[in-house]
């Protein structure tokens, strides 16, 4: 019984994903794991209309089907200009196939002419924490910032490169990827998720 409330799955199959929650849970002593090393082969559908409901369906059911404490998230960038979108939909933002720099250049098309304060826009993260007998509980994490005229940088992933932080006058993709966590989206979901799964790790130790 130790040995399964040791484990932590993350669900998602991106290595790098579970190194960096790991890295900003460190003081947990838990093994973590990705879907693979769990021994998981099916894919959770999002079929959800927020990412709460992604969060929540992926979280429940890999840990319903796997019996281990299990850390979900789903995240996606919601631009005003265009009522929100592409929100749910920001990874198939523009069509199957494409690369993350066509997804944003897409994104810079649909936004020309739009005046810089029109340009708000939010990287939303919400993070699903269930166990075997189903949520345990959610913690959400936002970052404001506008769409830039063009890119910049070179850090970071997906939008980062267009995502301007107006406090810090760089895009997400200019920030050292510790500077990052700490005001991004995923930064702050995961520092509001840490005390849900800690005491949940302690329950299962009990
Ligand atoms: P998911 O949470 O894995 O479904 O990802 C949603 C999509 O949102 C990703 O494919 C990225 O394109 C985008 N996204 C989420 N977080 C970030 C971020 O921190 N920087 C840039 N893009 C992001």
């Amino acid at each position: 019984m130790r040995d399964m409330v040791g484990q932590v799955l993350v669900a998602t199959r991106n290595t790098g994903k579970v190194a960096e929650l790991a890295d900003l849970l460190r003081d947990l002593d838990v093994a973590w794991l990705s879907l693979d090393e769990a021994g998981v082969a099916f894919e959770v559908e999002e079929t959800g209309e927020t990412f709460e409901e992604n969060a929540v369906l992926k979280a429940t059911t890999y840990a319903g089907a796997t019996g281990l404490l299990t850390l979900a998230d789903d995240s996606g960038l919601e631009v005003d200009a265009l009522g929100g979108r592409p929100g749910v939909y920001t990874a198939r933002y523009g069509g199957a196939g494409l690369t993350s720099i066509q997804r944003y250049e897409r994104l810079l098309q649909e936004l020309a002419g739009v005046p810089w304060k029109r340009r708000t826009a939010r990287f939303r993260c919400m993070i699903a924490l269930a166990g075997p007998d189903g949520l345990i509980g959610t913690a959400a994490g936002v970052c404001e910032g506008r769409i830039a005229w063009e890119p910049a940088g070179s850090g970071g992933f997906g939008y980062d490169p267009v995502f301007y932080l107006p406090d810090q006058g760089l895009t997400m993709a200019q920030l050292p990827a510790e500077e990052k966590h700490k005001i991004s989206h995923r930064g702050r979901a995961v520092a509001a998720v840490a005390p849900l799964l800690r005491r949940a790790v302690k329950d299962g130790e009990r």
